[in-house]
């Protein structure tokens, strides 16, 4: 598997699976634009990958709410043509119907969704003139409810229905799109709950049961589902589960 030659942006790529991707794809001869609005950490990450002897990233510093348009345009005018857009940012938030907060529902829906939406229009015209393709990053809550995390749940299972809509639409112009679903996996993402440490271990602790060889995922696991999306050809449309068999007892 090889990426040498190929432009690939990575959006969240300061942490968790937008990290270990981008560490991976680096690896593989990628030249990376990586997204993310957290600065400092953007750039400790493009630090991490040039002492681990990786091509310099290029960094993009923006909110992928707003930001879409200049995050292809500034790739494009960098390395002069876009191969891979992997749309993997997002964010979570416990609300459920009862405890419904209407903007922390449109925040969730916003970043995981449409703002994936927006960035894949910019990435059209540019992809089509590589024939390259698209890695949606959604989650196992998008295949199973999980009414606890209820705007999280909703937007992943757009995110699915969005991957196999635009694969149809965009395999005219040789563009293919795929998704990979992770289930629970080891990332910064669940302090945004405001939990402790403590607590965070002991979630893994309590959730390991539900996957088959009682373990939680991490980045690399999910990093390698991405890679192999991004370069096999003949796979379009599909939300490829990376979840140690959790929807197989669920
Ligand atoms: P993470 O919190 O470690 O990383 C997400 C990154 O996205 C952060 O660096 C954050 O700054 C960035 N980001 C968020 N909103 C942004 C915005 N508006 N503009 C720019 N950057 C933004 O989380 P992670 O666990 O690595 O999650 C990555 C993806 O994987 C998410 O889409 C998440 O839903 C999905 N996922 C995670 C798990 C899990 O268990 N960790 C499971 C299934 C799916």
């Amino acid at each position: 598997m090889s990426f040498n030659g190929k432009v690939v942006i990575i959006t969240g790529a300061a942490s968790g699976i937008g990290a270990a991707t981008a560490h991976r794809l680096a690896k593989l001869g990628a030249k990376l634009a990586i997204v993310d609005r957290n600065q400092a950490k953007l750039h400790e990450m493009a630090d991490e990958l040039v002492v681990g002897g990786s091509l310099k990233p290029f960094l993009i510093v923006a909110d992928l709410t707003k930001d879409g348009e200049r995050i292809v345009n500034e790739t494009v005018k960098h390395f002069g043509q876009l191969d891979i857009l992997v749309n993997n940012a997002g964010i979570l938030d416990a609300n459920t119907l009862i405890d419904f907060d209407v903007n922390a529902y449109d925040r969730v829906m916003d970043t995981n969704l449409r703002s994936m939406i927006v960035l894949t229009h910019h990435a059209i015209p540019h992809l089509e003139q590589t024939k390259g393709n698209i890695v949606n990053v959604s989650s196992v809550a998008g295949i199973n409810a999980n009414e606890k995390f209820i705007a999280y749940s909703i937007s992943k299972a757009g995110v699915n229905q969005f991957t196999k809509c635009a694969a149809l639409t965009l395999a005219p112009k040789g563009i293919r799109v795929n998704a990979v679903a992770p289930g629970l996996i080891r990332t910064p993402i669940y302090a945004q709950l405001g939990i402790t440490n403590e607590m965070e271990q002991q979630f893994y602790e309590q959730h390991k049961c539900k996957y088959s060889m009682e373990r939680v995922g991490e980045g690399e696991d999910v990093a390698a589902g991405i890679a192999y999306l991004a370069t096999e050809t003949f796979v379009n449309g599909i939300v490829l589960t990376i979840d140690d068999g959790y929807l197989l007892k669920h």
